[in-house]
């Protein structure tokens, strides 16, 4: 593709990117295709699912008159074609084709050549692009690649308002009081219904929600304040640079003081408030109008003052945002909805108070899904689709098991959930027995199973539900919870309460393992490739100060208890292990001189994430007392797909063959030398693989407190002698949707289907 053309896609997704709603977007594509490819007619057809036919949405060249009447069914004409081929139709004469359908209201007869491209999204076609010119020959295989590329990177656009709704009703505006369901990834099982409340990044003008005012006079004042700040915020820029900068570089200063005028900018946007909106959103809905409009300027120079312009629009949000007084409380049926909820975000907000979590980013076994996990919140991740700021204040159920977000749902779906939510109260109820039972199979194995903790809250419940310790202790969580590295004291303190709640039963700390998606508020780190980068052990031996301080930390905790067990996160190889073995060993050394008494030296153990570790065991035996499988980092690094990435979500399994034979493999490989084995990945936590890892020998399953319950019910309804059978047939098995369909067969048939009953709600 030539540099002209690149620059002319990047301008039309720019400024489709930029435009109102699906239809604008639309006729943007259609006119600026047209222009740039010199062609007759331009044309966008989608896919009406429900009348199983594709219609004209967008037209430049045909009869606009035929816009929205136009109705192909799927199996028939050009447009069909391409749609069943899923391939781009390239024709010298259409008219002769076998498949050329004529609708006389297009006036389409006197076109001949025609290039049909089909738009898909996730492996599913949405519409049809077609461009025609009256002369007859092919197109170039450059105009080809042209569109395939325009079509690629606009399906995500037509694919978000096909979800919104705004196909449904032909032409007209998208309605989101209209009933919707959005498909997500099932994060932490439940249900919910409630009222979405937005949360949503600062000063970031594309995240800022629809909300209507409540108060426009008391919207125009902040307005007034907000623009008054940021005018005097500018002068006083202006002033500092007037050494450094020379005066046609400030002039950009008086470019913004000019926007900032009372009949500039301020007026559009107190218009807008006028018609309805909080401020907030009517700075965002004037900046974008604007960057659309610079857009579309044909000169690069004013182009690029689109950055400067919604650099203004951020600098008032920010002001308003300061200002925001009404922030919404949290009531007990509030749902959270945001594109991208941190931990940290999620734990500092009053967490028994949040009925569900929705987001458009993230994956199954992203960090704050584990932790909404922990608390037992409702959790649906990865929808993609999700038009996040217009759901503000909205009415909405949250189908966590099947991953489901039903917007506006009608009276009779509420009523169903109600019930569905009552009935979960009664499998709860029979759970509950489990509270006190033993983890032993009918005929006598017993089965360990540990608690995974990071908020005191896990503590309390593990306890509650009979856990026989702590299989993982998550210590970057508190470390989530402040505005800085917290200092010895404060860790000892926090350590020495999840000690001594478990006392005499093994507590099994991981120290800091954050990087990728576990950040710190305090200290961030980019980097392109998270996951692979800087992270867990890698990070901590990069830092000694920060890590001794953990260790002496733990140690101390530790004093008069003795039931400290260290694990080291993301080992990658044997000399990292060496170099935190001669570190606790200076520590251990150092605080037992600087307290005077003797402590315990604690057992250490590695996690088994990173597959390099696998092909080692020989070697880490020599070093370790214990390993434990942290299969949620194993799977990704092992399949290799990005546990938070949506798109991959279905690449992500723990049932894949490949998995279970790793881990087959790892455990024999441990027992071979007398070690211990856990895993306290989510896996251990789902009583359907956790039967498996109970077969394959694991010493110990660690999971979530919210699981602890349905995992040992089920290991009281499976003998080992039947779990060595499903697992010995698992693995002849070469899928992971058969591996789990073999196993939910399994459960249905001995008294677990409560634990597989996804297909008794209603949606679809
Ligand atoms: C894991 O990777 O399986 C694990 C337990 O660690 P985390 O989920 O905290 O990365
Ligand atoms: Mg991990």
């Amino acid at each position: 593709m030539s540099n002209m053309q690149l620059d002319t896609l990047r301008r039309i997704v720019q400024e489709i990117n930029a435009s109102n709603g699906l239809h604008e977007s639309l006729d943007i594509m259609v006119n600026q295709v047209s222009a740039a490819m010199d062609v007759d007619v331009c044309s966008i057809y989608l896919l009406d699912e429900r009348n199983q036919c594709y219609v004209l949405m967008a037209t430049k060249g045909l009869n606009s008159e035929a816009v929205g009447n136009i109705s192909i069914p799927l199996s028939e004409g050009l447009v069909g074609l391409v749609g069943q081929r899923e391939e781009i139709v390239n024709l010298e004469n259409a008219s002769e084709h076998e498949r050329f359908a004529y609708f006389p209201e297009t006036g389409e007869e006197i076109f001949n050549s025609f290039l049909g491209v089909p738009v898909m999204y996730r492996r599913k076609v949405m519409g049809v692009l077609v461009v025609q010119r009256k002369l007859k020959q092919d197109f170039s295989e450059a105009a080809e690649s042209f569109l395939v590329t325009l079509c690629a990177q606009l399906s995500g656009v037509i694919a978000h308002a096909h979800a919104v709704g705004s196909t449904d009703v032909f032409r007209k505006v998208a309605n989101t009081s209209n009933y919707k369901i959005f498909k997500g990834v099932a994060g932490s099982g439940g249900i919910a219904l409630g009222r979405a409340i937005i949360l949503y990044p600062p000063a970031d003008l594309s995240a800022v929600p629809e909300r209507e005012a409540e108060d426009i006079s008391e919207e125009l004042e902040l307005l007034e304040q907000a623009v008054e700040s940021v005018r005097n915020e500018i002068r006083s820029l202006d002033e500092k640079m007037q050494d450094s900068l020379m005066s046609e570089e400030r002039a950009l200063f008086s470019v913004f003081l000019r926007m900032l005028d009372e009949n500039a900018l301020p007026e559009e946007i107190q218009d807008e408030i006028r018609a309805g909106s909080w401020a907030q959103g009517a700075v965002k809905r004037v900046i974008d109008k604007h960057s659309a409009l610079f857009a579309q300027m044909e000169d690069d120079y004013l182009r690029e003052r689109v950055s400067d312009l919604k650099d203004l629009g951020r600098r008032i949000l920010a002001c308003l945002q300061e200002a925001d007084s009404s922030h919404k409380e949290l009531s007990s049926d509030s749902i959270l909805v945001g594109d991208e909820i941190s931990t940290a975000a999620l734990v500092e907000l009053p967490v028994d108070k949040i009925a569900a979590i929705v987001t458009s980013d993230g994956a199954a076994n992203s960090h704050m899904v584990i932790v909404a996990r922990a608390l037992g919140i409702p959790t649906v991740v990865g929808v993609t689709e999700l038009p996040v700021n217009t759901l503000d204040d909205v009415e909405m159920i949250i189908d966590a098991y099947q991953g489901k977000v039903i917007v506006n749902p009608p009276r009779r779906l509420r009523q169903r959930y109600k019930e569905i939510q009552k009935e979960e109260e009664l499998i709860a109820k029979d759970l509950k027995l489990y509270e006190t039972k033993d983890s032993i199979t009918p005929d006598g194995v017993e089965v360990r199973l540990f608690v995974n903790t990071g908020l005191m809250i896990d503590v309390v419940r593990g306890v509650q539900r009979g856990a026989k310790g702590v299989g993982l202790y998550r210590s970057e969580i508190p470390f989530m919870l402040r505005d800085r590295f917290p200092g010895e004291e404060e860790q000892r303190a926090i350590y020495r309460q999840q000690l001594s709640h478990f006392a005499n039963k093994p507590v099994i700390m991981r120290t800091l393992d954050i990087g990728a998606d576990k950040e710190l508020p305090y200290f961030s780190i980019h980097e392109n490739n998270s996951a692979l980068g800087w992270r867990g052990l890698r990070f901590t031996l990069d830092h000694p100060e920060i890590f001794s301080s953990q260790i002496r930390a733990m140690l101390k905790a530790s004093i008069g208890l003795n039931n400290l067990h260290i694990l080291l996160p993301m080992v990658t190889s044997v000399s990292e292990v060496e170099e935190v073995l001669y570190l606790l060993e200076r520590d251990w050394l150092a605080v037992q001189e600087e307290e005077q008494v003797k402590i315990n030296k604690p057992k250490i153990g590695i996690m088994v994430e990173v597959p390099s570790v696998i092909f080692q065991i020989h070697e880490f035996v020599e070093l370790v007392d214990f390993f434990s499988v942290g299969s949620n980092d194993l799977i990704q690094y092992l399949l290799a797909v990005d546990r938070n990435n949506p798109h991959v979500s279905g690449v992500y399994s723990h049932y894949h063959p490949a998995v279970l034979k790793a881990l087959t493999y790892l455990v024999n490989e441990c027992h071979k030398y007398n070690k211990p084995i856990s895993i306290c990945g989510e896996m251990a936590g789902d009583p359907l693989s956790a039967i498996l890892l109970m077969a394959m020998g694991f010493n110990t399953l660690s999971m979530s407190s919210s699981n602890i319950l349905r995992v040992r019910k089920a290991i009281c309804h499976t003998s080992m002698e039947d779990a060595e059978k499903l697992l010995k047939h698992v693995l002849t098995l070469n899928n992971p949707l058969l591996v789990k369909s073999w196993i939910e067969h399994y459960f249905r048939n001995n008294g677990l289907e409560d634990m597989v009953k996804t297909n008794r709600l209603l949606t679809n």
